[in-house]
């Protein structure tokens, strides 16, 4: 059997082997209930990817099993971690993936790392499919000198520090400074400009530790540079976060109108979204402010501003060679059309000087364990439509499919095509046929390693402690980022 799934799940293989993809979820249902057989499935990461994944295959199959596996020892990934404490509407998804793990087939298992704790092949040795949902972590350098000077930090690693993933909270960023800059022009570069400028008591009631808080607070950057290496027609943030940024209380906009001569022609032809941003971008640069907004802008203690067409080239030392005191940006120029457009470096250059860099140029996925194809280039694992290329009964979803980028509601798409993927295989009989132990084994192997995991009620003892913890301060919660505390509060040693 593994023989015959081996030479069946090479690449060429797919196109023969693929079943026909016009089945409709009712019919599985219908189909699966005549069979006996208790698929068990795992997924690694918790986050959207993997939650939406595990609601795909739950809801459409009616035995299925589904045992999540998650490094952190908290659920929910990036929706926890990444996205902004004051955006508290796109949390929301948290309850869908309660509902989830509250299923009795589902089972969430917190605190293991997969490829440390427990390995891939030990989990395929255990279920009959395994997937991979474990996101992109690492971020791109900036590969320029001086980026390891202090001052300099990855801009996951500062949203990680705001909003409570333990890995950051020794980051202390000095926010003595007047000016930051940040590198990158997406919706994280926002994100991160939006919680330097916002006066610190607008987020009181959000999720936002206390530390952060305490540290914004007594914050001095004023202003807030947000540099892309390309023009204002490619920027990747999107129209809400750019016009949360104009309406910034106590801020205002410094976009120079020079950098959109001639754009209201060029964006005719472009798609709708693009043209929307582009016009607001537009308006904001070059149209004189009302009445009140001018009353605003006059009130205004604190801006933000983009630069474009231009590339980081080195972080600038202060005179004791410790800290940095700006950057240095190359000028450049666009070539090449459309999206494929191209920044390259016109020789001049421009120094800007800042106390705190924010690089935010992307991210990616690492190789989590050695028996992994990995893509080293594109950073995703190599797959077809979510089946992981030559290992039969692995696949991939969300950013570690895909590459990362794409909001949650992509990820969920994607997610629910890689969990159709699998029901096809199974389906078709390409997934091992026997019973597999599933948790049982895998329970055992972590108990012998030492490995304490958190199931999903131990997840909500501590959501518990933390809604309760942030209730006098009026907060939603008040993360717990101390894993020790945290393995203390459910009664384990630490
Ligand atoms: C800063 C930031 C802000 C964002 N804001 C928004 C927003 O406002 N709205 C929106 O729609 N989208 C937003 N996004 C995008 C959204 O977060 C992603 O689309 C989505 O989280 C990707 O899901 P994922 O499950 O692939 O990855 P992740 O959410 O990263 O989940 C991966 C999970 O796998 C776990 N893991 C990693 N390695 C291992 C291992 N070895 N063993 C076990 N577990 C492991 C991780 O701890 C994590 O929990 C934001 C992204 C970022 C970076």
């Amino acid at each position: 059997m593994a023989l015959r799934c081996g030479r069946w799940w090479r690449r060429p293989a797919w196109s023969r082997t693929r079943p026909p993809p016009a089945r409709s979820p009712l019919s599985f249902c219908r189909l699966f209930s005549t069979q006996e057989l208790t698929p068990q499935i795992c997924v690694v990461g918790s986050g959207p990817a993997g939650f939406y994944t595990a609601q795909h295959l739950l809801k459409h199959h009616p035995r299925a099993r589904v045992d999540i596996y998650e490094k952190q020892l908290v659920p929910f990934g990036l929706v926890r971690f990444g996205v902004a404490p004051d955006h508290p509407e796109v949390k929301n998804v948290i309850n869908t993936f309660t509902q989830t793990a509250r299923s009795d087939r589902c089972a969430f298992w917190g605190n293991v790392v997969v490829g440390r704790d427990v390995s891939v092949p030990e989990l395929r040795e255990a279920y009959h499919a395994v997937v991979l949902s474990y996101g992109a972590e690492d971020h791109q350098a900036l590969e320029i000198p001086g980026e390891e000077l202090s001052g300099v930090f990855s801009a996951r690693a500062f949203v990680g520090w705001y909003n409570g993933l333990p890995e950051n909270q020794e980051l202390a960023p000095d926010l003595s400074c007047d000016t930051a800059v940040i590198l990158g022009q997406g919706n994280v570069a926002l994100d991160v400009a939006r919680i330097l400028l916002t006066p610190p008591e607008h987020l009181e009631k959000t999720d936002i530790t206390e530390a952060a808080l305490g540290a914004l607070r007594q914050s001095r950057v004023k202003t807030v540079w947000i540099v892309g290496r390309r023009g204002p027609l490619q920027v990747a943030f999107t129209i809400k976060e750019l016009r949360e940024m104009i309406q910034l209380p106590g801020t205002q906009s410094i976009l120079d109108p020079a950098d959109f001569l001639g754009l209201q022609d060029r964006i005719k032809e472009a798609p709708r979204p693009r043209r929307r941003l582009t016009e607001l971008l537009l308006r904001t640069a070059t149209e004189k402010p009302g009445v009140e907004g001018a009353a605003c802008q006059a009130v205004a203690s604190r801006s933000w501003g983009l630069r474009f067409f231009r590339s980081p080239q080195q972080v600038l030392p202060s005179p004791d060679g410790q800290r940095a005191a700006g950057i240095r940006l190359a000028v450049t120029r666009l070539e090449g059309a459309g999206e494929a457009t191209k920044a390259v470096t016109t020789g001049d250059t421009e120094d800007l000087p800042c106390g705190l860099v924010l690089s935010s140029i992307g991210y990616k996925s690492r190789p989590i364990d050695p028996s992994l194809p990995f893509d080293l280039t594109l950073g995703v694992i190599p797959n077809m439509e979510g089946r992981v290329v030559d290992i039969p009964g692995l696949y991939c979803s969300g950013w570690v499919k895909q590459g990362p980028t794409g909001v949650i509601a992509t990820t969920m798409n994607d997610s629910f095509l890689t969990g159709q993927a699998l029901l096809q295989d199974l389906q078709a009989g390409l997934l091992p046929s026997g019973p597999r132990p599933g948790y049982a084994a895998i329970e055992a192997l972590l108990s012998g390693r030492g490995v304490r995991p958190v199931s999903f009620s131990d997840w909500e003892k501590l959501d518990a402690e933390e809604v309760s913890r942030g209730r006098g301060a009026g907060k939603p919660r008040e993360k717990l980022v101390d894993p020790q505390e945290m393995l203390r509060l459910l009664g384990s040693g630490a």
